[in-house]
């Protein structure tokens, strides 16, 4: 590793390539995940030939390459494997371009989501991608995880906001696609887009800009229960409406949320909806009378419709702030990631409380329940080995029955390390070998995030 490190070093100056222990501690975790793996090199390169070159080198050695954004990822994506350098992208953190007359920004990959959001306030428009980790997670780790947020549930996720790519190809090749496509061209992009890093490092992105809407209405519904608010939920988008965003908060998550910020929920409920409409401003009443209506006769004991933009603020707040407020109920917690049809949301969140009797490892849960999205967040004491395994089997279990209803290991996390198990349960053998297929095509060699995404094949 010494020689490697020195060429390195040659390429990109010593105070941009990191080897000493207390350096790589940083580098040894994502945001949650309970396996942790210390880097023997991370590189911080600061433009595209940089990347190149580190790319070229690390292949002479054989040595596996991790692109890392902020490394907020909840599966594992970015933790190291043995030998491997970390290539962190946040010093390529450079908003080239903002062409409002095409509707599109240009952004290096290691823009934070939430930058270009402050950079395009005023003028109209915004990229609608927004995970609640935006204010850290970059624009390139959330086209190479394809995030959801929010507010997708309305615009769609990240592969639906993204134009073009530049990308270092594991040969240390440069490779352009887009922004301007042709209908009846392979669409690469939407390849590379949720690859987590095995196929390319995104280095460039051309990002679709989105029309602000001209006004919004948000409000709160409390609920006795979860399956009232789950209801609630599948009826709205039946009746035709598709609100800009639907999140769900059940009664563990609300006590945390009012515990550190006291916004004031009703002591009694069992569960929360936040949700927004936006668009023209005509119509926009009648949508929230409706949803308030239909959140009624399902039950809501409250709904409390935001006065103004203030109150509005304070709702994504709270929402925006829920998972971390978790954080005061135990040592530690880890946030799974799954998906049901929406119309199955009551029953995933009670077989979940049954997941989590059998295993006595507690859940509260959050979600954003119009995409049918599932974030149950399981708390423990990771020093209490015994405790770790029974929380990840529990989270095995809850993906599991997502599989059995009908929906998926992943919502919007991604695979990463931490589902590569349960990825035979999804797929059938020859989906996972064109998959596998597709990845030696670009990576012959296996040096772009090996052990990801993709699970080895086993012989038989
Ligand atoms: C509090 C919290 C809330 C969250 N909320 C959401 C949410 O609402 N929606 C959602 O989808 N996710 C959410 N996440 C998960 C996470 O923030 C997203 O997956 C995010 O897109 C990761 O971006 P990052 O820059 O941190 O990437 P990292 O964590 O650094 O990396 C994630 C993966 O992308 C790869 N990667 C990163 N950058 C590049 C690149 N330039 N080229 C190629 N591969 C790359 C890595 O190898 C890894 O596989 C949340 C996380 C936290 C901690």
């Amino acid at each position: 590793m010494s020689a490697l490190v020195s060429e390195l070093r040659a390429i990109l100056g010593r105070r941009n390539v990191l080897s000493a222990p207390s350096e790589l501690a940083v580098y040894d975790c994502d945001a949650l995940t309970v396996e942790r793996r210390r880097p023997d090199v991370v590189v911080l390169p600061d433009s595209t030939q940089q990347v190149v070159d580190v790319v070229r080198t690390c292949r002479r050695y054989d040595a596996p390459i991790i692109a890392r954004g902020a490394g907020t990822s909840l599966a594992g994506g970015c933790l190291p494997t043995p030998g491997s350098v970390v290539l962190s992208l946040t010093r390529m953190n450079r908003i080239v371009d903002i062409d409002l007359r095409n509707r599109m920004a240009v952004v290096e990959a290691g823009v934070a989501n939430l930058r270009l959001a402050q950079a395009l306030v005023g003028t109209g428009f915004h990229f609608a991608p927004d995970p609640s980790s935006q204010g850290a997670s970059t624009i390139g780790g959330n086209a190479a995880t394809n995030a959801g947020g929010p507010h997708t549930l309305k615009d769609g996720v990240t592969v639906n906001h993204v134009l073009g790519l530049e990308c270092v190809l594991a040969d240390g090749s440069v490779l352009q696609l887009g922004p301007v496509v042709r209908p009846d061209q392979l669409d690469l992009v939407g390849l590379l887009i949720g690859s987590e890093g095995t196929l390319a490092i995104v280095t460039k992105l051309w990002v679709r800009l989105t029309p602000d809407p001209q006004n919004y209405r948000a409000l709160r519904a409390t609920f006795a229960t979860v399956e009232d608010a789950g209801n609630a939920v599948s009826h709205i988008i039946a009746a035709g409406i598709i609100p800009a965003a639907m999140e769900l908060m059940d009664q563990g998550v609300l006590s945390a949320v009012e515990a550190a910020y006291h916004f004031g929920f009703p002591p009694e409920a069992g569960a929360v909806l936040v949700v927004e409409v936006d668009g023209p401003e005509v119509g926009l009443d009648r949508q929230q009378q409706q949803i308030t209506e239909l959140c009624q006769r399902f039950g809501a004991s409250e709904v409390l419709q935001a006065a103004s933009a203030h109150e509005r603020e304070l709702l994504w707040k709270c929402r925006k702030m829920a998972v971390g407020a978790t954080g005061r109920l135990s040592p530690s917690y880890t946030i799974q990631d799954g998906v049901v049809p929406r119309t199955r949301l009551p029953e995933i969140i009670r077989r979940t409380a049954e997941i989590s009797q059998k295993h006595q490892i507690r859940i509260v849960n959050v979600a954003h329940a119009g995409d049918g999205n599932i974030h149950p967040i399981l708390l423990f004491d990771e020093r209490d080995r015994e405790q770790v395994d029974r929380a990840l089997a529990a989270g095995r279990e809850i993906l599991e029955a997502c599989i059995a209803l009908g929906g998926s290991i992943t919502a919007e996390h991604g695979v990463g390390v931490e589902k590569l198990g349960l990825m035979d349960r999804l797929f059938a053998p020859a989906d996972l070998d064109a998959m596998r297929q597709v990845r030696e095509a670009f990576d012959p060699a296996g040096i772009l995030n090996p052990g990801k995404l993709i699970p080895a094949k086993t012989e038989s």
